[in-house]
């Protein structure tokens, strides 16, 4: 059975009830602290009325200030914090079925990658049920947004995982994951020509949901040519299809393109595609953002992990209108902190570049039974003691942006229509909710669900 958006397996059981029919016209709820990522209210409220078949924001604010209509319906969350849903900006849900697993980070990034080749499905009806999963992992994280990889089994384009997010009822882009470097480069590039051609608006249509788009993702420097790179961004940009890809996450990254050696090599090897005209464009000593750098300047990139990114190369992210999706959990999971050095997120985002969060698969991930960013604000929250605003803005408004969605869905304001509100448990005897709210480590609850 193939659900469809808004089926019953989908749709979370919600604190408010949906606006339909014979209920109360506005809703008032009341909570420890309301906040979005421009501001918070302690403790809050947040008034909505009933339009057009979905609960619209009359009026956001301290609860003293909020006036109570006459036909209203009350719900009082004293030990809640009410946030708008979130937005995923890097994960993917085909992995799903491979669940979390254990790594040791001294083992090396490519041993890793080996364990996901071999759990990769193959057969589509498999890859549509793992994401499926992935997508009730999701919403079960507090998630009403994704930039999805659909991944590319023995290197093959995929669209299982496309159709799939396009019957659920998350917004986003599921962007579709593809190799090409040394052997491989010319087959890449011939694929990825006829895809544009001859099959992307049928998938599209097929896709039929307005909410979800179709984008591509070039996996990363160490696996695709800068010339394929090139290529793709340019046929891209001349059609309007959002693009991804993997950018200066590891160590062997770096050592692959300054050098054109180490376990990266080693794993092109091993599949077959090395040629030493690979060496025409690695080994010459440049950092992978300075490598990919005139790629990013013919089309902007949602670049994912930028674990490596030295503040010199900050511009070059900026200026091309990249974004940059840090997977905060993933990057404690594979030891970054020790190898390469703290994340340099808040220094990206002072120099004006979009930062959202991402996730990356369930198999980097402390939560078993959910996959969304606000495991990874509560993760910043405790080892960074950021701001609520900060995070927020990095949980919502700033992943709408790197997927090109529309921000009113996450900003509580008057006259929006929010896509969905998160209730979080409070840890009792914090007197501040949102350090009570961090604390805790149960999923969210959905206040409002209506994508
Ligand atoms: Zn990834």
């Amino acid at each position: 059975m193939t659900p469809n958006p808004g089926q019953p397996d989908f749709v979370p059981k919600t604190l408010v009830n949906p606006p339909s029919g014979g209920g109360s016209e506005r809703v008032l709820v009341r909570a420890a602290m309301v906040a979005d990522a421009h501001r918070s209210h302690t403790p809050g409220a947040i008034l909505m009325s009933r339009h057009d078949g979905r609960w619209r924001i009359e009026e956001v604010g301290d609860q003293t200030e909020i006036r109570i209509p006459e036909d209203v319906e009350i719900l009082d969350l004293p030990d809640r914090v009410i946030i708008p849903a979130l937005v995923n900006a890097h994960t993917h849900l085909d992995l799903t079925h491979i669940g979390p697993i254990a790594h040791d980070p001294e083992e090396g990034f490519v041993s890793w990658v080996d364990i996901i080749r071999a759990g990769r499905l193959i057969d589509p009806d498999e890859i549509a049920r793992a994401v499926r999963d992935g997508i009730g992992c999701s919403i079960r994280g507090g998630t009403i947004a994704v930039g999805d990889i659909a991944g590319a089994p023995r290197t093959e384009l995929t669209f299982a995982p496309a159709l799939e997010l396009a019957r659920s009822p998350l917004h986003g882009v599921s962007f579709l994951e593809f190799f090409g470097i040394g052997k491989s480069c010319a087959s890449a590039i011939e694929r990825i020509t006829r895809f544009i051609a001859e099959e992307y608006d049928d998938l599209v249509e097929s896709m039929s949901n307005p909410n979800v788009r179709l984008g591509l993702s070039p996996h990363a420097t160490n696996t695709v040519d800068v010339d394929v790179y090139r290529f793709i961004s340019r046929a891209a940009a001349a059609r309007g299809i959002p693009l991804t890809t993997h950018l200066a996450e590891t160590l062997e990254e770096r050592e692959f393109i300054a050098n054109g050696t180490g376990t990266q090599r080693g794993l092109l090897d091993k599949v077959g595609v090395w040629d030493d005209s690979i060496l025409d464009r690695v080994g010459h000593g440049a950092h992978p953002i300075e490598h990919l750098a005139p790629v990013l300047e013919l089309a902007p990139y949602l670049c994912a992990h930028v674990n490596d990114a030295p503040e010199r190369f900050f511009g070059v992210l900026r200026e091309t209108g990249c974004s940059v999706a840090f997977c905060a959990r993933a990057h404690s999971y594979f030891g970054h902190p020790a190898k390469i050095g703290r994340h340099p997120y808040r220094a990206m985002l002072d120099s004006g570049i979009n930062v959202c969060l991402g996730t990356d698969s369930i198999v980097n991930l402390d939560t078993h039974d959910r996959i969304g960013v606000l495991d990874d604000i509560r993760h910043l929250a405790r080892h960074d003691g950021c701001s609520s605003q900060l995070l927020l803005a990095m949980g919502t408004i700033n992943g709408a942006k790197a997927l090109g969605l529309n921000t009113s869905g996450f900003e509580l304001v008057r006259g929006n229509t929010p896509l969905g509100l998160l209730a979080l448990p409070i840890d009792p005897g914090v007197p501040d909710p949102w350090t009570g709210a961090i604390a805790r480590d149960e999923a969210p609850e959905w206040a409002v669900f209506q994508p």
